[in-house]
């Protein structure tokens, strides 16, 4: 039983895209989380909005697939040193360019924030390449996306599940010419708590941010480090137990958006052709093949994400697998986490502390266990 907006709504931005009328804004609430906002004025009640919920009205899985799994990498090891797991995305990225097609995907803009941006051009796939682990805002990309489609381009899009299946209900169509791919999401942090975090750093570089770069490589995959390189020349650089970010996102989960305590959308088979993510434990069998430098895990739902796996081939190394073992390691796959005890807590604090203050509050008092 889902109660208010803020326990299912995940911004996916189906509705603010459908609306014949325009009359609804995504807004965001104190924790810095968008959730549309109707202009009653403006409605004509036709219960679109509603209608495109992919929350609300849930799709019925239509991959017939059981899932294929492997694990894969790169075998250009810049693409893979710069990726957050084995380079996948851009490989799939760089082959859905050469043919001509657009890809959709998170990057950054000029505020630090993180948006869904269409590209055409292999110069800037590095702009969507990375994760960035703070939630991307849809705006009305999935309209133009709708458009490419219908004027028979070929799109990829990558985003979370929600997203994803935003998306796919908004198309209310099977459309050849759209790759899907989502990725196993653990979830998606309030824009708030990330520019308080950057604004606490920024005021101890004493310079303005040049470029974000989590799980930066340069120690080793495992190891989660944030990069933060700074105008003034300086770099902040911190692994994922003395950055307090990542310790907030993994560790405490404090400033997950509500609806991911509860996802709709975990699970396999499910509606995207492919699924990515980290093979964490992929070592376990075979010692040789967690060199540390980053291993996808790649989940294929439908005979599109086959076909297109398969167009990469001489790009990457890779090696089949058992879904038990994948998700046995990468339990976001199939559960939601759980919101931490002090969420509440940071969010009251969040105005009026620094985020370093804050966070060692929490940390430091004992306040949260662990
Ligand atoms: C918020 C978040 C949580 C994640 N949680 C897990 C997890 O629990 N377990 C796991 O195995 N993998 C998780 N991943 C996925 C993983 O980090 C890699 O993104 C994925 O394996 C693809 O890696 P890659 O090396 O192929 O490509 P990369 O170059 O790392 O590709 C990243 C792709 O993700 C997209 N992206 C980046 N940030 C966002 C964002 N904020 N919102 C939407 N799309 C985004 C980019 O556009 C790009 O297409 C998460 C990713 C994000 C963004």
């Amino acid at each position: 039983m889902l109660n208010s907006i803020t326990e299912y709504c995940t911004a996916c931005g189906a509705c603010n895209n459908i609306c014949p009328n325009k009359c609804i804004t995504m807004i965001a609430d104190d924790e810095g989380f968008l959730y549309p906002n109707i202009d009653e004025d403006q409605c004509t009640n036709c219960n679109l909005c509603k209608q495109v919920c992919p929350v609300l009205n849930k799709s019925v899985c239509k991959n017939e697939l059981s899932p294929m799994v492997y694990a894969a990498w790169s075998l250009d090891n810049e693409v893979r040193f710069d990726s957050t797991s084995g380079g996948i995305f851009t490989e799939l990225a760089n082959y859905v360019i050469l043919q001509g097609g657009y890809v959709v995907g998170a990057r950054y803009n000029s505020s630090h924030l993180v948006e869904h941006y269409i590209i055409s051009d292999m110069e800037e796939i590095c702009l969507l390449r990375q994760s960035k682990y703070v939630q991307s805002e849809i705006g009305f990309v999935l309209k133009d996306i709708k458009e490419l489609l219908d004027n028979e381009e070929l799109v990829m899009f990558v985003g979370t599940p929600c997203e994803g299946a935003g998306l796919l209900s908004f198309l209310n169509k099977d459309y050849d010419n759209l790759l899907l791919c989502d990725f196993i999401c653990r979830g998606s942090n309030s824009p708030k708590a990330y520019l308080k975090y950057l604004d606490s750093i920024k005021k101890k570089y004493n310079s303005k941010i040049k470029k974000v770069w989590f799980k930066n490589k340069k120690d080793g995959w495992n190891k989660f480090c944030t990069k933060i390189e700074f105008e003034n020349g300086s770099e902040y650089y911190a692994d994922r137990y003395t950055d307090l970010y990542m310790r907030g996102y993994l560790k405490y989960n404090l400033y997950m958006r509500p609806s991911c305590s509860n996802c709709s959308f975990k699970g396999f088979p499910r509606n995207s052709d492919l699924t990515l993510g980290d093979f964490w434990g992929v070592k376990l069998n075979d010692e040789s093949i967690d060199t540390d430098r980053g291993t996808s895990l790649v989940i294929i739902n439908s005979q599109k994400g086959k076909k297109y796996f398969e167009n990469i081939d001489d790009q990457i190394f890779k090696q089949e697998n058992a879904i038990d073992k994948a998700i046995s390691f990468n339990q976001c796959g199939i559960d939601s986490v759980m919101k931490g005890n002090k969420r509440n807590y940071f969010f009251e604090k969040i105005d009026s502390m620094d985020f370093e203050e804050l966070m060692t509050s929490i940390i430091n008092t004992g306040l949260v266990k662990g």
